[in-house]
């Protein structure tokens, strides 16, 4: 390329120019070759910010089943800790919502909402617009949902998901509620819940939607233990102890499985529990029978949570009843319209007319001597109780490293994995006000990839200006008939002396 022809006004650009038109071929090629990497970086690497890479990355949210804030100090369990030691953790656990129940907080996980505003207020609920009480697939694997509780207008992530972005596709294996058509969708691959299926198996599967031919970039991961365990034999038993075990070794199978698959390090992954888990006992039952005829009303939902539906015309003396009994027993009791406002609980139609809750650890239970009641675990009380509260780790490439937040909502998860898919969110109850802490800051990311930029600039720069001046003085001083070029000049005050370093005596290789 003549000089001639350089329509540039960049001095660089013309010095390069001139300096390629006088040298070889050779010099020309390896200029160009540097140059169209110059360009590929310049292309692909930085207008790419490192939260563009983030949010771009696969998403993963696993859940076990009422996993208490504390297990993990109760024995080893080097997969969680490694997951800590290496990504973000709240070590109080997360303040989940009340009710402190399985179907109500992994509804909250994936809306972001109270129960009061997805409504999904129990795992036992009636609504009296459908006029249908809920029977959850756990009670009953065969009974089929009615989608009117749950296609309320709510917009679960994986809706998001696959409604906002072209190539969005969700996996789901049990993720309560997900067997439900909402907005007219469903998620991409769905596992139906059966608890005896395989944990492993459950783990392969979501491998599998994550690396086929059309991949998933959502996942939802679904164990239902500990919780089992812990209703039949307490949170504090010996089986818990080897469950949570068991949920550290499938954890490293599940990261074994990403490093094999060559997805570790591009997904990030949350785990985390819908629930913690109190003990019960015979020592601390609350008899109704004893207080208030049980004919008086209907039971939507027993222990811990009483959710009652007064007769017509007996809603006073029902009320009245427990509230006398509840100055000396272990329970409070609320009209509908009395139950605090931090619940976020009240503001629903399946929410029942009068609602008493239980003192942590107390069961209410009714026409049954105390011999029948199978004391064990127990979860769905306040969640102000700690003991309520479910755990919370996270890695991956859009999280910190080694760094722990004291707690946050369970809420604040949707507006987080939406963040990390790069979705919109739907109206929620969450804030990124502490979540955002656990993530790698943008501009530091995105100041390393520009500073990666620069110094890739500077490195191919000084070796192309390098190797092509020097290629230009050895051919000048063979040819001996070219015109010097001062290229000092016209790079703006480079001593050339000092860039013809390379040439000396030594022949052109190019
Ligand atoms: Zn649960």
């Amino acid at each position: 390329m003549p000089e001639s022809r350089s329509t540039s006004s960049n001095k660089l650009t013309r010095a390069l120019s001139m300096m390629l038109g006088f040298c070889g071929p050779k010099v020309r090629c390896l200029f160009g070759g540097l140059l169209t990497a110059l360009i590929v970086l310049n292309l692909t690497l930085f207008p790419r910010t490192a939260s563009h890479f983030v949010k771009a990355s696969p998403f993963l949210i696993v859940s076990f089943d009422g996993f208490r804030w504390d297990y993990l100090s109760r024995t080893a369990t080097p997969n969680f800790d490694h997951i800590i030691k290496t990504g973000v953790y709240a070590h109080k656990g997360l303040s989940n919502v009340f009710t402190t129940s399985t179907l109500t907080n992994h509804w909250s996980i994936v809306t972001g909402l109270y129960a009061e505003s997805h409504g999904i207020v129990e795992n036992d609920m009636y609504d009296p617009i459908l006029n249908k009480t809920y029977v959850p697939l756990y009670r009953d694997k065969y009974a089929r949902n009615d989608p009117g509780f749950y296609d309320t207008g709510v917009e679960p992530i994986w809706v998001s998901n696959q409604l906002q972005k072209a190539h969005g596709r969700s996996g789901s294996i049990m993720w309560w509620g997900a067997e439900n058509v909402i907005k007219s969708t469903r998620p991409t691959h769905h596992m139906p819940f059966d608890y005896e299926t395989d944990y492993r198996f459950r783990i392969d599967t979501i491998i599998k939607w994550f690396t086929s031919e059309y991949p998933i970039n959502l996942g939802l991961l679904y164990f239902n233990e500990p919780d089992h365990t812990a209703h039949k034999c307490g949170p504090d038993s010996e089986n818990v102890t080897k469950l949570i075990e068991y949920a550290d070794e499938l954890t490293g199978y599940l990261f074994d499985k990403l490093k094999e698959k060559h997805l570790f390090g591009h997904i990030n992954v949350i785990i985390t529990s819908d629930h913690g888990f109190t003990s019960t006992s015979r020592e601390r039952l609350i008899h109704l029978d004893k207080f208030v005829d049980p004919s008086l009303f209907r039971v939507v939902h027993y222990t811990p949570v009483l959710s009652l539906i007064p007769n017509d015309g007996q809603e006073k003396i029902v009320y009245k009843k427990l509230k006398d009994a509840s100055a000396t027993n272990n329970f409070r009791v609320y009209y509908k319209k009395d139950i605090p406002e931090r619940l976020h609980y009240k503001n629903h139609r399946r929410v029942t007319p009068i609602v008493a809750i239980a003192d942590l650890g107390y069961s209410f239970i009714s026409n049954m001597p105390d011999d029948q009641f199978k004391a064990g675990g127990n979860h769905g009380y306040d969640n102000q109780e700690l003991a309520m509260h479910p755990f919370f780790m996270a890695s991956g490439p859009a999280f910190k490293s080694g760094f722990q937040v004291e707690t946050f909502e369970s809420v604040d998860l949707y507006p987080l994995m939406c963040h990390l898919l790069d979705l919109q969110p739907a109206p929620n109850n969450g804030s990124m006000a502490v979540v955002s802490l656990l993530l790698k800051e943008e501009h530091e990311t995105t100041f390393i990839t520009l500073a990666t930029y620069l110094v890739s600039l500077v490195i191919i720069a000084t070796f192309g200006g390098v190797f092509a001046v020097g290629a230009c003085r050895n051919r000048r001083y063979l040819k001996r008939t070219a015109r010097p070029i001062n290229v000092s000049e016209i790079l703006g005050g480079n001593n050339g002396a000092h860039i013809g370093l390379l040439s000396g005596d030594e022949e052109d290789e190019f």
